[in-house]
């Protein structure tokens, strides 16, 4: 099977935008998905000040009607009081009259405290309300507008695919797959030169007939070390590549079967290593 290794890096380029294109249409509903649950954590923290509030106005206006009912005690007692003759009710009156009016001034100071306290909270929650309703908002616009950006993104996806399906036609599914693969992993980059017996990808070096066998272009060879797709590019190193193997790298083709086998098996024991 020969590869035409153009279209393979043509179609490395069209696969590392298509990823990119399916990235973002993930990172979409996730910037969404953040949002809504940062609302959710407000609209908690809201029903707790609400909460809160709620039982504190119940505590203000409990602690006002008891300062009512001492200031009422008091009025009572001190009625009494104008009524009677008898010395001792009188002076127990007085005491009763004297305690309602403590309780009285004691429940005035803690009703202030607390309904000061409560405006507070109100005021706290006001402003957890107005938060609430702005994030819900952007929510909703959000929401609206992550349906329509997504459409966008599957457009351009769909003409990508078109391309890539133009491109990856005389490839094999499992290929293609493996392809795929590999420049998901390895950053956009599936196929790669060898200079001399360098992969360019990884920078390691390859055994020396399995350099040959790529040069040769029969067959498609993945790189051992990063699995990057391999082919034949000329360079510098090529001479040193050469005398490595004794000779011209076509020198088989020139003298015939027995020296190409001789050739092979010279080198066969790189692939033990
Ligand atoms: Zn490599």
């Amino acid at each position: 099977m020969t590869i035409n290794y153009d279209t393979l890096i043509e179609l490395q380029k069209v696969l590392a935008q298509m990823f990119e294109i399916e990235d973002k249409i993930k990172d979409i509903p996730r910037d969404l998905n953040d949002k809504e649950a940062v609302l959710q954590k407000t609209k908690l923290d809201y029903l707790d000040l609400s909460n809160k509030c709620e039982s504190l106005s119940a505590e203000v206006e409990d602690i006002y009607k008891r300062y009512i009912e001492a200031g009422q005690t008091k009025e009572a007692k001190e009625k009494q009081m104008e009524l009677t003759t008898l010395s001792r009710e009188y002076e127990n009156l007085a005491q009763e009259i004297e305690q309602a009016k403590a309780s009285e001034q004691n429940l005035l100071k803690v009703y202030n405290a607390r309904k000061k306290y409560l405006e507070e909270l109100q005021l706290k929650l006001q402003v957890s309300a107005d938060i609430v309703a702005s994030q819900t908002q952007e929510v909703e616009e959000e929401t609206e507008k992550k349906d329509s950006l997504i459409a966008e993104q599957n457009q351009i996806l769909e003409d990508i695919k078109g391309k890539k399906d133009e491109l990856s036609k005389d490839l094999s599914k499992n290929l293609l797959f493996k392809f795929e693969r590999i420049i998901r992993n390895k950053g956009g980059v599936g196929v790669v030169p060898i200079h001399g017996i360098i992969c360019q990808g990884c920078h390691m070096e390859l055994p020396q007939q399995f350099a040959n066998d790529v040069r040769k272009d029969e067959d498609i060879h993945f790189c051992p070390y990063c699995s990057r797709i391999l082919y034949y590019e000329p360079s510098e190193e090529d001479e040193k590549f050469d005398n490595a193997v004794h000779g011209d790298i076509h020198a088989d083709e020139e003298e015939g079967a027995e020296t190409a086998s001789d050739f092979i098996s010279s080198d066969d024991n790189l692939f033990e290593d």
